[in-house]
């Protein structure tokens, strides 16, 4: 996959997301700077490095349902904060660039309770910032690591070029990378969740759905009445099955049923919560990973093997739906 085949996808998501929804502050000018970086990126791969003044740089906020925020860190990844009457419920934490914790306090002065879409370091990396607050996550991904400063230097070289692009904003979420390395949080500190689980929020409920795929953890969270599913990287803009190489189908057919069961779902939300790649989808983006990951063990669609950045393996697409598969990393 090309640089440029990358961000465009990017902007597709951005650009839509920007158009229908209200900015409550903090992303209009960022997301300007993103595509005008990405269009002046597009012309020339080889951009010298940037020895400006490094811009100070927060978080994008964006009110994608009442009461319902995706926080997004620098494009990198999405964290979502629901507000209810009693309580806040802040989905994924982001990966600890920046100070996500402070973010959530000028939202709301409600008691945060934090609920992870899965383990996967750019999702709970934020969790040093949450330790006095309770911690929800699926048993099945408890091997996992939140990561440390290492690990976040690596994501922003990796990732930022892709999904924040130029120089200057990499120089700038380098810069927030926390100065003294953070206590590294273990995840053993969460509480489980289960399917069928329901949290009372006031105003608002939250009902758990296992979504193994992206990983076996991984969960699915549904907020009613705002009809939006959070759904982390179990469904989003581009999905890696990061495990299985050698040609067995297992995995796939485990993320077919997820989404099937998804879709299933679908008179109850209209709205993705996404974890990478914009700030929220529609929810046919589900009924495309159905219908992309069915002609992937039909024989109808086949991946090409590809290495992108972090990612070698098989990619595959359907309309909206980009899927990495028998992937070696
Ligand atoms: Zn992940
Ligand atoms: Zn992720």
């Amino acid at each position: 996959m090309s640089n440029s085949m990358s961000r465009r996808t990017f902007l597709k998501g951005a650009a839509a997301s920007a158009l229908t929804l209200a900015t409550m502050n903090l992303g209009a000018s960022a997301l300007a700077e993103a595509e005008k970086s990405s269009a002046a990126a597009t012309q020339s791969d080889a951009a010298p490095a940037y020895t400006g003044e490094v811009p100070y740089i927060e978080h994008s906020v964006v009110e994608i349902a009442p009461n319902l925020y995706c926080i997004s860190e620098f494009y990198l990844v999405n964290a979502f904060l629901l507000v209810g009457e009693e309580k806040a419920v802040l989905f994924d934490t982001g990966c600890g660039i920046g100070t996500i914790r402070e973010i959530c306090e000028r939202i709301t002065d409600k008691p945060i309770t934090v609920m992870l879409t899965h383990g996967h370091f750019d999702h709970s990396g934020g969790l040093y910032q949450f330790t006095d607050c309770e911690v929800y996550m699926h048993p099945a991904d408890l091997g996992m690591n939140t990561g440390n400063n290492q690990f976040r230097q690596f994501y922003a070289t990796s990732r930022g070029p892709v999904r924040f692009p130029g120089e200057k904003n990499i120089q700038a979420m380098l810069a927030r990378i926390p100065a003294e390395e953070p206590e590294v949080v273990s995840l053993d500190i969460t509480k489980p969740v289960k399917e069928g689980d329901v949290f009372d929020v006031g105003g608002s409920t939250i009902t758990v759905f296992e979504t193994p795929g992206h990983t076996e953890g991984s969960v699915a969270y549904l907020v009613e009445p705002q009809r939006v599913l959070i759904s982390g990287d179990t469904i989003n803009n581009s999905i890696i099955l990061a495990r299985q190489p050698n040609n067995e189908t297992t995995l796939i057919e485990e993320f077919n049923r997820t989404c099937r069961k998804l879709w299933d779902l679908s008179d109850r939300y209209d709205t993705l919560g996404v974890g990478h790649d914009g700030f929220s989808w529609e929810k046919h983006l589900v009924l495309d990973y159905m219908d992309l990951s069915q002609a992937i063990l039909d024989g109808d669609v086949t991946g090409q093997y590809l290495e992108f950045g972090i990612r070698a393996g098989d990619m595959a697409r359907l309309r909206t739906a980009e899927l990495w598969y028998q992937c070696d990393k």
